[in-house]
């Protein structure tokens, strides 16, 4: 199993970078974790779209997902031009009416999952837990070949995520806020609760992610590791490669 960072900004991309989006690599598949805006070019760079087997999309803000769409017409001329042969999965909460915008032509099919329920997507295994944000959340634990993973998506602080991604090998955890920033947004970590989210689950890495565009990195990465070892925490670039063995 492997994790390649796509993009990893809040909001709104950088120059020649990226929003939310992770492609984990496992079991021969290529499966996307979000698809924020830039995320389809860091991609171009790794794969080709036809061999895009699924997108799971944590929740329906345009810095998750806006770029299914042109994903969606690359699906469409991969299966004209006999490039792909089956429509591309995506996997998504269908609590909002943006759920039916996912299906697209024979393209790409849309397919519903909940909190608390486990998704088999190719012999991964899938659970969701609704987090505490804006808009409705799901944070994913992702099971494959004896490791763990888990990606909060956007949320504020709760006691339970904590266990949801408890012994997780690798927390991709959000840290949109720096510490003296808390309070600022109930929907968002700050650097310092991401790294207690991982020290409460007992994570064996931490990747933090899900940028603002204001303030040093590096002091996010310290207060993170005020809470959390700080050998063991990661700043998300894109073009990273985390492996599992
Ligand atoms: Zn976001
Ligand atoms: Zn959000």
């Amino acid at each position: 199993m492997e994790l390649i960072v796509l993009g990893s900004w809040g909001a709104f991309p950088k120059a020649d970078d990226a929003c939310s989006g992770y492609l984990l690599k496992a079991k021969g598949k290529n499966i996307l974790l979000d698809c924020g805006p830039g995320v389809l070019s860091s991609l171009a760079n790794h794969i080709k779209f036809e061999d895009l087997d699924a997108v799971v999309i944590s929740h329906y803000h345009a810095d998750h997902m806006s770029d299914i769409y042109s994903l969606q017409y690359a699906s469409d001329i991969m299966i004209k031009i006999g490039k792909r042969k089956r429509p591309l999965k995506i996997y998504g909460h269908n609590e909002e009416e943006v759920f039916r915008t996912l299906e697209y032509r024979k393209a790409c099919e849309a397919i519903s999952v909940c909190h608390g329920t486990k998704t088999d997507i190719f012999g991964i295994f899938f659970d969701f837990y609704k987090t505490k944000h804006q808009k409705i959340c799901y944070a994913m634990r992702i099971e494959c070949e004896d490791k763990v993973l888990v990606y909060t998506g956007d949320t504020g602080w709760i006691d339970e995520l904590a266990t949801f991604a408890n012994g997780t090998d690798l927390l991709i955890c959000e840290s949109s806020l720096f510490n003296h920033q808390k309070g600022l947004n109930e929907g968002h970590l700050t650097a310092g609760e991401a790294g207690k989210m991982a020290f409460k689950s007992g994570s064996g890495l931490l990747l933090l992610t899900h940028f603002p565009h204001v303030g040093n990195l590096d002091k996010l990465r310290q207060e993170a590791g005020n809470e959390f070892d700080k050998d063991k925490i990661m700043i998300a670039r894109k073009g990273m490669h985390i492996s599992f063995s």
